[in-house]
């Protein structure tokens, strides 16, 4: 199908394309979202702002602890674990690899999933976990708000149709910090049905800090906080094998994720039940990746 007519904008300065956003403005940054819903005939903007020509959107920049993602930054700078330094370079490794397939990647941007809120993008799940900060700018001025009050449905975020997301910030992970991130779908190139990205800290066989967030398993990315307590003070003895042993922390963690934090919705190919299996093995499995890197 072809889209309906629609209006086109290539700006060459920020404030130009803030001054066209509005009701009926749709952003153009990767593409890989916007044009397939076009397509569709899902979306019919009147305008299409593509802000690929604004200067001083594809900025990584690391400063005070932090990692800045400027909107134009495509997912496949992030394959690199060098990209961002310290375990979340190689947390946000893990993750991209499952995003899609090389050429979306290649024009797709970390910014552009959060901007869309899929509740399965693998970027809003570690948004959640490690509890990101977004900056939105418009014509009428600017304002930063934290990922947990960001995201309130599927497809729906706080931002407003006049705004640009211009940076997504995330703190960096201390140097002894695990991670780990593992996702179940039904194809190769399918949404994940369950994504689970883990950050945690164990000094001398105790767990002093946990972060977990979860896409697909309720209709936003979530973080798994009662899971994540459940771990705090635990002491870990790392299992051996991918499979972790029913009384191990790990697992009743899993299941504290699935049972209180999650509220996956049916999907055709998985009911709540499975769903909730999903999440509990995955979560636990997760976790022992994080503990072991
Ligand atoms: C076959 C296929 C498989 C996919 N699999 C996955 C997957 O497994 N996981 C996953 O997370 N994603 C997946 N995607 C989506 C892909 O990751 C997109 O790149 C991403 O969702 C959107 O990024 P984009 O830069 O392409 O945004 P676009 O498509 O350009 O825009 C998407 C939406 O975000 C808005 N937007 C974009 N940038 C901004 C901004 N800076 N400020 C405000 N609004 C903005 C646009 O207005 C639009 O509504 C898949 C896509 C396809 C086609």
């Amino acid at each position: 199908m072809k889209p309906a007519t629609f209006d086109y904008l290539a700006p060459r300065t920020l404030p130009e394309a803030l001054a066209a956003l509005g009701e009926g403005a749709q952003v153009l940054a990767g593409g890989q979202s916007l044009l397939l819903e076009m397509h569709l005939k899902r979306l019919d903007p009147a305008l299409v702002v593509d802000v690929n020509h604004v200067p001083g959107l594809d900025h990584l920049d690391v400063a005070d602890g932090r990692v800045e993602v400027g909107a134009l930054v495509r997912h496949k700078v992030f394959e690199s674990p060098e990209a961002v330094p310290g375990p979340l370079g190689g947390l946000f490794a893990r993750a991209v690899v499952n995003i899609a397939h090389p050429p979306i990647r290649t024009r797709g941007t970390m910014v552009g999933s959060l901007a869309w809120a899929h509740p399965a993008s693998e970027w809003c799940a570690l948004a959640m976990a490690l509890d990101a900060e977004i900056d939105l700018a418009a014509a009428h001025g600017t304002r930063t708000i934290a990922a947990r009050d960001y995201f309130l449905g599927p497809f729906r975020t706080a931002r407003r149709p006049d705004e640009l997301i211009t940076v997504i910030r995330f703190p960096l992970l201390s140097p002894d910090t695990g991670v780990g991130f593992l996702e179940h779908r039904r194809t190769g190139f399918s949404f994940a049905q369950v994504a689970v990205g883990a950050a945690i800290t164990i000094r001398e066989g105790v767990v002093t800090e946990a972060r977990i967030g979860l896409a697909n398993c309720a209709d936003r990315p979530i973080r798994a906080e009662a899971a994540e307590q459940s771990l705090i003070g635990a002491e870990i003895a790392c299992p051996g094998g991918p499979r972790v042993p029913a009384d191990h922390p790990f697992t009743r963690a899993g299941r504290t994720a699935a049972d209180q934090d999650a509220a996956p919705v049916p999907e055709p190919h998985a009911d709540v039940e499975y769903r909730r299996h999903v999440i509990a093995v995955l979560v636990a499995r997760t976790l022992r990746e994080a503990a072991i890197r």
